[in-house]
């Protein structure tokens, strides 16, 4: 096999786009993936401040890496989960890889701040603990970026994150996720700006570029992954795409280029600040005060429990659970 760029000895096939590459061709596939999605969804200027949100996980060190050599001001955030070792292995690579890089790396410990952790909260949060860990590190990487100036929030969600959480949606036709299923959803009051600069590559993409650029990642899944619905419909769509290269591609790029902009909303939903964080909601309190009440049995005056179990399978969005 050929580099389809310099015909030198390639080592990464792409069969989706009947290509395969040398290690340096491959790279730079990689970067131009990355840029080209920056640009058709004009995710970043050269001045922001972009706060990547780092699991410890090849897809979000893989982006954090790209965003860098791209010369973009990234730093990472990793947020504490306190799931045993899993979350103390994935710290520390997080930290090599920013001492490494000479990068700001921000760490928020879960327990710490909020008095609780993840194991704890699927015990007692009502919900999968995977819903609720996902409602989390939206809630703390959006305070963070506001508290910090950060103009962007990045996370390392791939094509076959996106393609999943496409199928899963769909399969419930839960439109209002689906209208949420952008690579950059613009900023609002008290919402900084998200992107997802790596929506072009599969997961062997990033995992060669991880394994290219000699990047120290946590290989193991979280032992807590289980109850993780997505892992089922990424499993069916890596079927059919082994019977058709290209499968998810078609479908996911093909939803953003031919039919997303059906699914917008004409008004969002209004906003106002929760009492008790003052971050933005539809209701009284924000869905992460709720949550956290629950988990610490506390009571907020307001709502029942039924009305947080509600609101977290309202306001949870399987798309931007990150498992890396
Ligand atoms: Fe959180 Fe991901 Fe683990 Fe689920 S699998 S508990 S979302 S880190
Ligand atoms: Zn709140």
């Amino acid at each position: 096999m050929k580099c389809r760029r310099c015909g030198d000895r390639a080592v990464v096939e792409v069969r989706r786009h009947h290509a395969a590459f040398c290690e340096d061709c491959f790279v730079r596939h990689v970067r131009e993936q990355v840029r080209r999605a920056i640009e058709s969804f004009d995710m970043l200027g050269d001045e922001d401040r972009v706060l990547v949100a780092v699991s410890g996980g090849k897809d979000s060190l893989a982006l954090w890496d790209v965003l860098l050599d791209l010369g973009y001001r990234a730093s990472g955030m990793y947020l504490g989960l306190g799931i045993g070792e899993y979350s103390e292995r994935s710290g520390e690579v997080a930290r090599r890889f920013a001492e490494a890089r000479g990068a700001e790396l921000i760490h928020v410990d879960l327990r710490q701040t909020y008095g609780y952790d993840i194991p704890t909260a699927g015990r007692k949060g009502g919900r999968s603990t995977c819903a609720v860990c996902g409602l989390s590190k939206r809630y703390v990487f959006n305070r963070v970026a506001l508290e910090h100036g950060f103009d962007v929030v990045a996370t390392g969600h791939n094509l076959d994150d996106e393609a999943a959480a496409l199928l899963g949606n769909t399969l419930r036709w839960q439109t209002e996720y689906i209208a949420r299923q952008s690579p950059a959803l613009p900023a609002r009051e008290g919402m900084v700006k998200k992107i997802k600069p790596l929506h072009r590559l599969s997961e062997l993409e990033t995992a060669a570029y991880a394994l290219i650029r000699d990047i120290d990642y946590v290989v193991e899944e979280c032992p807590l992954v289980a109850g993780n619905t997505q892992l089922r419909y990424k499993e069916a769509l890596n079927q059919l795409e082994s019977a058709s290269p290209g499968t998810k591609g078609q479908f996911f790029l093909g939803f953003l280029g031919e039919v997303a902009d059906r699914f917008r909303p004409e008004d969002p939903v209004e906003l106002s600040p929760c009492e008790r964080c003052g971050q933005p909601t539809p209701g009284t309190y924000c869905a992460f005060c709720r949550a956290r009440a629950r988990i610490l049995g506390e009571r907020l005056a307001a709502p029942s429990d039924a009305e947080v179990s509600a609101a977290l399978s309202e306001e949870v969005l399987p798309a931007e659970i990150y498992t890396s």
